[in-house]
């Protein structure tokens, strides 16, 4: 018999853990005919709301149900780490509280695993209904312009609901970095990989925990985690700029011995407008520089991930 471990990440999610239970557990029929027990593993990301005590209803009633409680707030992308290094199934998937991620997929995508010998079965919706439309305006460039600058396939619309098997999620716990981007992570571990497509479902209870610029701020994290383009641009803007002033050079001095320039003290505006454009691009440049520092200055301090308050 093997294992399957359902990781789902919750952060204020009272108003939907039944009801995804509800909708997880009708899959009970299938896991039985292909031989197969699971786990439910709820990752409680520090919510204030009464989480945690329904995940513990739960348990009660069902000892296949696991909690395990964050003594703060640490992201997603945390709760899922935490997740898949707790999990002991053969099989492992991670899926979101608020029933995004439709749990009767899960006979098709263990289906391709078992039978068509995948390692791992993601999903991506296909459309972005019910969604504002500058965030899918700003959404799909991020796409283009992280898959121009990474070697990591970023696919646009991949949702983190994913199933893999046990030597998938060793891949992905050998890589232990801080500034976790599991979009990213998924696609550079590589394996035999199938892609199912749905329709966006909008989310069936409470909010969408992510403002526009946390999703902002989580493109930039996701380009600096998995490339070193904009430190690449500091270094063409730093010789663009030096080959201009170079021309710039020789065309003073090439003026000043020909023709002379009768009005030398001239040209005070545009000298400002040069001064001010040239330190803004070097601040600029710095900038980059600097979230790159501040990156390794994090991952370096090798702080933990995560930190479990209770567990069950
Ligand atoms: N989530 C989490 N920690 C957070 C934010 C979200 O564990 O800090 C969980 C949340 O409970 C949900 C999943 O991650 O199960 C996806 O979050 P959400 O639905 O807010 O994101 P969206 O579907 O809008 O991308
Ligand atoms: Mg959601």
């Amino acid at each position: 018999m093997k294992l399957l471990s359902a990781i789902v990440p919750c952060f204020n999610e009272q108003e939907n853990i039944f009801d995804f239970y509800d909708e997880f557990i009708k899959n009970e029929a299938f896991f039985k005919s292909s031989d197969v027990d699971f786990e439910l593993i709820f990752v409680d990301d520090g919510s204030k709301d009464e989480t945690v005590s329904r995940v513990k209803e739960l348990n009660e009633k069902d000892k296949r149900v696991h909690l395990i409680s964050f003594s703060r707030n640490f992201g997603k992308e945390s709760a899922m780490y935490a997740g898949l290094n707790a999990s002991k199934g053969d099989y492992v998937v991670i899926m979101d509280c608020d029933l995004q991620d439709p749990p009767a997929l899960l006979p098709e995508m263990l289906k391709a695993i078992t039978e068509e010998g995948y390692d791992s079965v993601a999903t991506r919706r296909v459309n972005r209904k019910g969604e504002p439309p500058i965030r899918s305006f700003f959404a799909r460039q991020f796409y283009k312009i992280i898959n121009k600058m990474t070697k990591a396939e970023i696919v646009d619309g991949a949702r983190d609901y994913r199933l893999m098997t046990r030597d998938f999620v060793n891949a992905i716990l050998s890589m232990g970095e801080y500034n976790r981007f599991s979009k990213g992570i998924f696609g550079w571990v590589g394996f035999k990989n199938k892609w199912l497509e749905f329709e966006n479902i909008e989310r069936k209870k409470g909010e969408t925990k992510w403002s526009f610029w946390k999703l902002f701020a989580y493109a930039i994290d996701g380009i600096m985690a998995f490339s070193t383009a904009p430190l690449a641009m500091a270094s063409f803007l730093g010789v663009f700029f030096c080959i201009v002033a170079f021309l710039f050079i020789i065309i003073v001095m090439v003026r000043q011995w020909t023709v002379g320039d009768p009005n030398n003290t001239v040209g005070w505006a545009s000298m400002v407008c040069i001064i001010l454009f040239v330190s803004g691009v070097q601040l600029f440049c710095v900038g980059i520089v600097g979230q790159y520092l501040s990156k390794t200055y994090l991952e370096v301090k090798n702080r933990p991930l995560y930190i479990v308050k209770e567990e069950l």
